[in-house]
């Protein structure tokens, strides 16, 4: 069945969701912006508590979560469209209990934890008490895994690591990291790496610096350069088996990439949302802007764009809840991570543009969403990786031609389909 409406019940959901993050969420951003990943203190954290239980009260908690972990099971075609609506906002996320790392890393810990490590690690983490943080990409190696050097051996009944890591996303704020290290040297990186729950106050761990998105102030950014320094854990911090953690990376990026996607979808919109406004606003030559032809092929293709990206955004979120497995998605959620960043970019330069001067002051909010472009480009691996991921998997439902010219070659083609006509009137005759 083709269907491309939304549930009545779920749409009045999206229309509280709309609403509450455009009236009561956004002030956040505008008052406390940078703030999403620290820990709110004081009034903010009486704020910001009462938000969250209000999206709990309305069984919108969380919504990327079964049941069984205190979300909602709405599956990822319904939080694709919730995460078009909190994708405008910086805080939206937190406030609904969405937002990156932590998505990931609750997946990962409750699909290989222990009873213990749910306990202790996810159910904090459920309840939005604390932040966690991803540590896998070195300074000398990030595209290619199988480069990592940060090592962990075993040292009676603990684990020593060793190395660094770089762009460790929130680690100045998080509660704990899931670090990625080399566990056997002897066989190929796709056995030889393990996962380890490693608490942020375990003594042997060196932030180095806070780096920061272009145009952030020096150490004040969220992507550590981290040294983990003889760092001691008990060999239970072990997160699934040993050599585990390509498999378990897998399982935390496809879900991380379809959830940037979705995200990206509300900033195009909101981006063709400040183009239209303008050019129905700003005069120039004795019309408005929106009479130029140019700015119309802008909006066009801003539109038309939207439109494809959308669709294969919320495709795929539907096939992932058909199958219960990213791995089987894998060739469109390489897709679409290789669409988010052009499709930023396009979007967000056309408005940006049409607002002259004013789109390039730091009085619009373009800045930040600009910045989308290049960091979806990279930020869980780099669009060429995907791009190849994407044609070997649309290559395997291809095979080679038989002989010597393509099957569509037309010279072969006439010579059989004069063989089936022959044949066809041969079998009309012989029945007249
Ligand atoms: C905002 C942000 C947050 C991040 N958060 C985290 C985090 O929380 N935890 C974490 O561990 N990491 C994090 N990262 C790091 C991220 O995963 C890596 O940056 C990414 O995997 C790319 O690695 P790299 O930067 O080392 O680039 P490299 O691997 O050096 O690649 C550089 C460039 O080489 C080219 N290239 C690479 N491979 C190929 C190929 N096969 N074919 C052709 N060209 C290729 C591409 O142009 C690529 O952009 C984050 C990054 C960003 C930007």
């Amino acid at each position: 069945m083709w269907d491309f409406s939304t549930e009545p019940g779920f749409q009045a959901l999206l229309d509280w969701t709309r609403d509450f993050v455009r009236d009561r969420v956004e002030p956040l951003d505008l008052v406390h912006p940078g703030e999403a990943f620290h820990p709110p203190t004081g009034d903010l954290r009486l704020l910001v508590d009462a938000m969250k239980q209000e999206v709990r009260d309305r069984g919108l908690w969380a919504c990327h979560l079964g049941p069984e972990l205190g979300g909602q099971g709405y599956g990822q075609l319904k939080l694709a469209l919730m995460n078009e609506i909190l994708g405008t906002s910086g805080w939206a996320p937190i406030i609904f209990g969405t937002q990156a790392p932590d998505t990931g890393n609750a997946e990962i810990i409750a699909q290989y934890g222990t009873d213990e490590q749910k306990a202790r690690y996810l159910q904090p983490l459920l309840d939005g008490e604390c932040f966690s943080c991803y540590s896998m990409t070195e300074p000398h190696a990030g595209s290619d895994p199988k480069m990592f050097t940060t090592r962990a051996t075993r040292d009676g009944d603990q684990w020593v690591i060793q190395g660094r890591k770089f762009f460790s996303s929130n680690a100045r704020t998080a509660s704990f990291f899931i670090v990625m290290a080399v566990t056997d040297p002897d066989v190929s990186a796709y056995q030889g790496m393990s996962m380890f729950l490693v608490p942020a106050e375990t003594p042997g761990i060196v932030i180095e610096r806070n780096i920061g998105l272009m145009g952030e102030d020096e150490d004040e950014g969220m992507h550590a350069l981290i040294h983990y320094d003889d760092v001691r854990v008990p060999l239970d911090n072990l997160l699934g088996g040993e050599g585990q953690a390509f498999a378990i990376a897998q399982t935390r990026l496809g879900g991380g990439r379809v959830h940037h996607a979705m995200r990206a979808v509300a900033t195009c919109q909101k981006a063709l949302d400040l183009l239209c406004e303008r050019v129905l606003s700003r005069e120039t030559q004795g019309e408005v802007l929106a009479r130029k032809q140019f700015i119309q092929g802008d909006i066009a293709d801003s539109y038309a764009e939207l439109q494809q990206f959308r669709l294969l955004v919320l495709y795929t979120a539907w096939e992932i809840d058909q199958h219960k497995d990213y791995h089987r998605s894998r060739k469109n959620i390489a897709a679409i991570k290789v669409l988010t960043p052009k499709v930023i970019h396009d979007a967000v330069l056309r408005s940006m543009h049409a607002h002259g001067a004013l789109g390039v002051s730091n009085e619009m909010p373009f800045g930040g969403m600009w910045m989308m472009a290049p960091v979806m480009g990279i930020v869980d691996g780099p669009t060429e990786v995907h791009r190849i991921t994407v044609a070997r998997e649309v290559l395997k439902g291809y095979k080679p031609a038989p002989g010597a010219w393509p099957t569509a070659h037309l010279p072969g083609q006439r010579a059989a389909a004069r063989e089936n006509l022959a044949a066809q009137l041969e079998h009309v005759i012989g029945n007249a």
